[in-house]
């Protein structure tokens, strides 16, 4: 009788609903059956939230400031530092820009490998790519989703000549074991092997107690609209290295120099300056670092909303055998950017498609984060093929990112578990 049950159609409503599941739960018919929706408007997965304080920070700019170049410049990479511990900030014009110009600043070129995850948006690999090097694709761990140091071991040559580890939906990567990776591989080259972290999930993050930004050799942020602090767009990169941040300062503006200790010929006068390295103009607004500025203001209650969310979910979720929930590292003191829910098709009669549109219909409307980086024609084209990375792959089939931002409502996050448990309540085996 279970087994006739199991492979009715939804809309048979001949059957009490109890009885097809044998629960004694009155199940709900799904929106994208034609029932009625959680919720009669759409949740998006993410989106930024703007105050007063931030549209009086950036009025104040307009009115008062220089555009650029300017002191809320260096006010912001103050703030960063002070956020992080960190000992030097540079800020930029996006997450993808300070990622180009730390890879330049580690001096990666032509012939270099630098090892990143599949599990990123395609920036962290790019990077590599900007600079003529190739970028080689680590597994991830199967339950924190992050890089695994074992796998980067793995993927050592001469040639690599940095890592780049994404702190995936804002937890922490295994810091500390990378860094130790990279400098066994440093030793055994006689060539340092720099860790970049890609931050753009993890500003506010700690790990071992210390913020992500004064870890790594490198950190970047990204301050994009759907990040945790936005400035419309904009981006970071933290050192506690005094040469890799004078490199940073000159990579971020064409690689001019006004300093007189950087200059290579004597001044010719009062407005001399020099360009030493091919640079880009990769500069901030003073706008945009006004508004980052502001939001960094809310940052705490960002944090405190955001991980109370993903609570609420944890728990929700983790008592569905039919999904699985991301596992959190000790060391990482979590601020998310991302709460990625898990189906086990195994448990499922539909895959992570069906699953997809069946929440859009329900008027929650998810994202995939992420399509592993060498699916992308671009990398086809390149040589990548599928396969290289067996755990990034299995995810990518069972993953979907649900509604996490600041100004959910405890009905919005409500209507993301209803909607859930509906849908898994339908399809489960
Ligand atoms: C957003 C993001 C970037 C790129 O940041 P932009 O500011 O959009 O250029 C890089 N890496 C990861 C993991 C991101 O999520």
């Amino acid at each position: 009788m279970w087994e006739d049950y199991e492979h009715m159609r939804p809309e048979d409503e001949n059957v009490p609903a109890a009885e097809r599941k044998g629960k004694g739960m009155q199940m709900e018919k799904l929106a994208i059956d034609g029932g009625a929706p959680v919720r009669e408007t759409k949740l998006f997965y993410g989106h930024q939230y703007i105050d007063e304080a931030d549209v009086e920070a950036v009025a104040q700019v307009l009115r008062y400031q220089d555009l650029t170049c300017g002191p809320k410049i260096t006010e912001l990479e103050d703030r960063l530092c002070a956020l992080t511990g960190a000992q030097y900030a540079v800020v930029c014009s996006n997450g993808t820009a300070a990622l180009h110009i730390a890879c330049q600043a580690a001096g990666v070129g032509p012939g270099d490998e630098v090892i990143t995850t599949p599990i990123t948006f395609a920036a962290s690999a790019n990077c590599a790519l900007y600079c003529g090097a190739k970028p080689v694709f680590a597994d991830i761990d199967a339950e924190t989703y992050n890089i695994s140091p074992a796998s980067v071991r793995a993927h050592m040559t001469e040639a690599t000549r940095a890592v780049v580890a994404v702190d995936y939906t804002g937890q922490a990567a295994q810091l500390d074991e990378l860094l130790s990776v990279c400098g066994e591989a440093g030793v055994k080259t006689g060539k340092k092997v720099y860790l970049i972290e890609d931050g753009a999930h993890s500003i506010g993050t700690r790990y071992k107690g210390r913020g992500v930004g004064s870890i790594a050799d490198m950190t970047t942020f990204s301050f994009h609209p759907v990040k945790t602090v936005t400035g419309g767009e904009g981006g970071a990169v933290l050192t506690n290295s005094k040469e890799l941040y004078d490199r940073l300062v000159l990579l971020r503006a064409h690689g001019i120099t006004r300093k007189p200790e950087q200059l290579m010929h004597e001044p010719h006068g009062a407005w001399y300056y020099e360009q030493i390295e091919l640079g880009m103009n990769y500069r901030m607004t003073d706008i945009q670092a006004a508004l980052i500025i502001s939001q960094l203001d809310k940052l705490p209650k960002f944090q405190e909303r955001r991980k109370e969310i993903v609570a609420r979910y944890n728990e929700a979720f983790s008592a569905m055998p039919e999904l699985f929930v991301q596992r959190e590292i000790p060391e990482s003191d979590t601020t998310r950017h991302l709460y990625i829910l898990r189906i086990r098709p195994e448990r499922l009669t539909v895959g992570r498609r069906e699953f997809f549109d069946a929440m859009a219909a329900e008027n929650i409307c998810c994202n995939v984060h992420y399509i592993p980086v060498y699916y992308h024609p671009y990398y086809e084209k390149l040589g990548y093929r599928k396969g290289l990375c067996p755990n990034a792959e299995k995810l990518y089939e069972e993953i979907l990112s649900l509604p996490l931002y600041y100004a959910m409502t405890d009905q919005d996050v409500e209507d993301v578990i209803h909607a859930v448990k509906k849908i898994v309540e339908h399809y489960k085996k």
